[in-house]
């Protein structure tokens, strides 16, 4: 057990990786592009799987005149183990013309800090150097792709816009944008490089539980855990130069929290993940399994920032993590059951259910039991200011909301803890779910996410769930305690690690 004062392993000294193989990441790098390379010479010598891929416009052919093709790159800002911009080199390589990346940043999303739009920009600034290297042309272009991309398509005559595949609404609402402004010779193809299985292939449907997805996508693995050819040097050169970008000014011009920045432990970009793989793999590992769920323990891999923004793939984290089923056969199992059936159960349900983020999205089960109890008396309600200040009576809490703000991310287990006690101390699952997804989006790095949605989802309305014992507040929805994880874990070292106070109740105000 960690001694109370220890600092959280979540620090650059676990990222300074000697593997036990003896190989350091630049030779962890390497290695995965010699994978690629003996997989195929480029995407035009692989069998693309049709599958990935949804033809969202009428148009199907790309124009003979066209003089490049764009990927319009959104939530998968990497360049290699990609399936949407191997698509789109595909398409420009049998075309014979350039091929360009354009990503659409808008002024604000959601409830992002400062914090996360620096992880997004650091790491297309990544992405746009190693464009470069490939004679791929990177813009960033400023408004959503639905205000900018489809003149952007005309001015620059390009035969056809590939992009990858967000459940969210936003994203959901650029995508019909551009449809709708888009030239009509122009295809609009879609491709889904986020999951292993593609959410359209997954399921069809909304799904249950995980119970209901596991097989559905387990049995898909052997046609979808696939190795990945390389994105290779472009052979065709762009006739214009991009605009040049002023990464710093494209981050402090956001209309984001700057009191919010960025953390030490998570840089952003795809060579920072795999040093964090590297990591996970050399250290973590071994210990997935049993200790996962302990707060004090530094089991999980922290992977969750760089899979968000798509800057490394889960699919190629899960093929090297599973390199090791023999050696940790529990903790490999235990980490693509999350890593993928988790992940992608979360995907499904905000595809599939408009109401993703509402109590309308909750079963009718779900929604009759909040109601019930809808007036029960709260023993505690706090406002939106004291939960972010980490105010609250109970110093577990606090010292998890502290994490959270400190850190960008909360351990996974308290995750739960943290949002079902959002549900005891609020005055409605209204009040609820809007507070702890404000926090969530706001403090995470991770946040703004399906899985973080459907987290919310699952601690306050009951969302892959089951009906529990009926009490107070809670009604059937599953209730966790202080005590519940006292039992768990050593509360106290993590208390001591994050600070968290007892704070003195003040019952607030009626009406504020
Ligand atoms: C209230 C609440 C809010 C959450 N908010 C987010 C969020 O904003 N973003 C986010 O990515 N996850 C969220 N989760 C899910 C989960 O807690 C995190 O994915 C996990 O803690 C990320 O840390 P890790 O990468 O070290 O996890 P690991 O345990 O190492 O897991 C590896 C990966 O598996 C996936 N995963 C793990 N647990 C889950 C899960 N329960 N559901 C779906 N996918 C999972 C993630 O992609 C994760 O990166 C939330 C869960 C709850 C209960």
């Amino acid at each position: 057990m960690a001694s109370a004062a220890k600092k959280p392993k979540l620090s650059t000294s676990s990222l300074s990786v000697t593997a036990e193989t003896g190989k350091n990441v630049e030779e962890f790098m390497k290695a995965l592009q010699t994978k690629r390379e003996t997989t195929a010479d480029s995407i035009l010598k692989y069998n693309f799987n049709k599958k990935r891929i949804r033809i969202i416009s009428r148009e199907q052919m790309v124009p003979d005149d066209c003089e490049g093709i764009v990927y319009w790159m959104s939530r998968d800002s990497r360049v290699q183990d990609n399936w949407a911009f191997l698509f789109a080199q595909k398409l420009a390589l049998k075309n014979e013309v350039p091929l360009h990346v354009c990503f659409c940043l808008i002024a604000k999303y959601l409830d992002a800090s400062v914090r996360q739009f620096h992880f997004l920009v650091k790491g297309l600034e990544k992405v746009a150097a190693d464009c470069k290297k490939l004679n791929i042309s990177f813009h960033l272009l400023e408004g959503s792709g639905a205000e900018v991309l489809p003149q952007w398509v005309i001015d620059h005559k390009i035969g056809a816009v590939v992009c990858d595949f967000n459940p969210l609404r936003v994203p959901l609402g650029w995508l019909e944008g551009v449809k709708k402004d888009l030239k009509k010779d122009v295809p609009l193809i879609q491709v889904d490089a986020h999951n292993v299985v593609p959410c359209w292939v997954a399921s069809d449907k909304q799904e249950y539980s995980a119970r209901t997805i596991r097989n559905k996508i387990n049995s898909k693995l052997d046609e979808y855990l696939s190795e990945f050819p390389p994105v290779i040097k472009h052979p065709y050169t762009s006739k214009f130069e991009p605009e040049p970008i002023d990464w710093d000014n494209a981050i402090e011009t956001r209309e984001a929290d700057k009191t919010v920045g960025p953390v030490e432990w998570a840089k952003p970009g795809y060579d920072e993940a795999l040093k964090m793989l590297k990591s996970f793999i050399d250290k973590r590992l071994k210990i997935y399994a049993t200790k996962r769920n302990d707060p004090t323990q530094d089991a999980l891999s922290n992977m969750s920032p760089w899979f968000h923004f798509g800057q490394i793939s889960v699919q190629r984290v899960a093929l090297c993590v599973q390199e090791y089923k023999s050696k940790y056969t529990e903790s490999v199992n235990a980490f693509l059951e999350e890593a993928i059936v988790r992940r992608e159960l979360a995907d499904n349900f905000c595809f599939y259910c408009e109401h993703y983020d509402s109590v309308k999205g909750a079963s009718n089960w779900a929604q009759k039991t909040l109601d019930d109890h809808r007036k029960d008396k709260r023993s505690h309600i706090y406002t939106l200011e004291t939960l972010s200040k980490s105010e609250t009576h109970d110093d577990l809490w606090n010292s998890a909301q502290l994490q959270l703000v400190k850190e960008g991310k909360m351990h996974g287990f308290l995750r739960m803890y943290w949002c079902k006690k959002i549900l005891e101390w609020t005055p409605s699952p209204e009040d609820a779910l809007k507070y702890a997804i404000y926090l969530n989006d706001h403090y995470s790095i991770d946040g703004r996410d399906p899985s973080g949605f459907v987290g919310c989802m699952w601690s306050i309305c009951g969302i892959h769930d089951q009906g529990w014992a009926e009490r107070a507040v809670f009604g059937k929805i599953r209730y966790m305690n202080y005590d519940g994880c006292k039992r768990k874990f050593d509360i106290k070292a993590f208390i001591a690690r994050y600070g968290g106070k007892v704070h003195k109740y003040v019952p607030a105000k009626a009406g504020k």
